[in-house]
């Protein structure tokens, strides 16, 4: 029997991991948590709202589902990585956000961290067992979004219902709005950097509209592999949940027959400014991707109220980034602290450019 916490039950991530765990005798959800909508008799234990850790410590689980969506997740993704309880992880803002505290809890509580995010599954997969030096560099696939192909100006009219009909993956709203902007790829090249240990210069996104292809890894001798299938959240939920089983889900396979279309091109990142800027808040570092992600829930829930214009998104968290410090954080209260100190500058320059 595996006992599973499950945060974030009610949400995308969480429904289609209740039908894994539903599937398998094995797995056993002890605990269950949502943000606001009740769950009550989901599992033993459930909770909505207050300190996710506190219901692990009463949980004892085996393996952390974190399906939390934002910065929100983050002490429960530490309280995981700390005590060497598995982590199956969703929750990429808490690793952008709170990323070399987690690596150094990771270290510390030598847990498995097993991802979720299905680029970061294909990835974990491709590099398995490989020797570091023989790597020589990670390719993340993106879909491009609703919006691929739009320039810039073809943006600045936008609205959210046009920005939450994803061509390829169905999800929960702040994603879907990310996948939009390309923002998700960003926070996707920073949990990849502290998931795999790779140097930014060695993780590079490509845009492949069908999203069948994942991810790729490049070797040192030309080769590259790949990891393929049709996108379904239920593949990389199952996977990590039932690590190293690999166990049967009920999904098709792909059918070569029926044709398939494996085209990639480089992003627009004039069009799509929220990747330079996740890749240069890598670059720079300590609590930077911090100050990032939380500019970015600000900006994305203002868009999705209907308040802040589309192309407004990468200007307050550009702006933000000019304007709040970035030093080493030293624990989860230093990161807190940050995060809200830069939720407050986000949130006042979104009112300035609404007004
Ligand atoms: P969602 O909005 O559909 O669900 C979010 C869940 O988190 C809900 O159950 C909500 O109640 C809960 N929640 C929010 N704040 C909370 C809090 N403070 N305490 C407890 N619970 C809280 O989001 P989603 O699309 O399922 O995404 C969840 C996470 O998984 C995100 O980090 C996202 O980036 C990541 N992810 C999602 C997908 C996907 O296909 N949906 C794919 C890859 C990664
Ligand atoms: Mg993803």
């Amino acid at each position: 029997m595996k006992r599973i916490a499950l945060l974030g039950a009610t949400g995308s991530i969480g429904r289609q991991a209740l039908e894994i765990v539903q599937e398998h005798p094995e797995l056993e959800l002890v605990a269950a948590a949502s943000g606001s909508t009740p769950i009550d008799g989901l599992a033993q234990l459930t909770q909505v709202g207050g300190d996710l850790t506190e219901l692990l410590d009463r949980a004892e689980p085996d393996v952390v589902l974190n399906a939390v969506v934002g910065f929100a997740g983050l002490p429960a993704t530490l309280w995981a990585l700390e005590r060497g309880v598995d982590l199956a992880f969703a929750n990429k803002e808490s690793l952008v956000s709170g990323g070399d505290l987690a690596v150094a809890a990771w270290r510390e509580g030598g847990g498995r961290l097993l991802p979720v995010d299905s680029e970061h599954s294909a990835a974990f997969q491709l590099l398995d067992g490989r020797p570091p030096e023989t790597v020589d560099s990670l390719v993340l696939t993106a879909s491009g979004g609703p919006f691929r192909g739009h320039s810039r100006a073809d943006l600045a009219e936008v609205t959210s219902a046009e920005a939450l009909a994803h061509p390829t993956w169905s999800m929960g709203p702040k994603i879907t709005v990310d996948s939009a902007t390309l923002m998700n790829k960003g926070l996707e090249l920073i949990e990849a950097h502290f998931l795999f240990g790779l140097a930014y210069e060695r993780i590079e996104v490509v845009v492949h509209p069908t999203s069948v292809v994942h991810a790729l890894v490049r070797f040192r001798d030309g080769a590259s592999l790949a990891h393929l299938g049709y996108p379904d959240m239920r593949v990389p939920i199952s996977y990590a949940l039932t690590y190293p089983e690999r166990a049967e889900t009920s999904i098709e396979p792909l059918d070569f027959a029926a044709g398939l279309i494996l085209e990639f091109r480089a992003p627009d990142l004039d069009a799509f400014p929220c990747l330079a800027l996740a890749r240069a808040a890598g670059d720079a570092g300590d609590t930077a991707p911090c100050v990032l992600n939380a500019a970015n829930e600000v900006a994305v829930a203002a868009f999705l109220d209907g308040e802040l214009p589309f192309l407004g998104i990468p200007d307050v968290v550009e702006r933000t980034l000019g304007q709040v410090d970035c030093p080493p954080a030293r624990d989860l209260a230093d990161l807190t602290a940050i995060d809200a100190e830069a939720r407050r500058i986000a949130s006042a320059l979104t009112r300035e450019l609404v007004h």
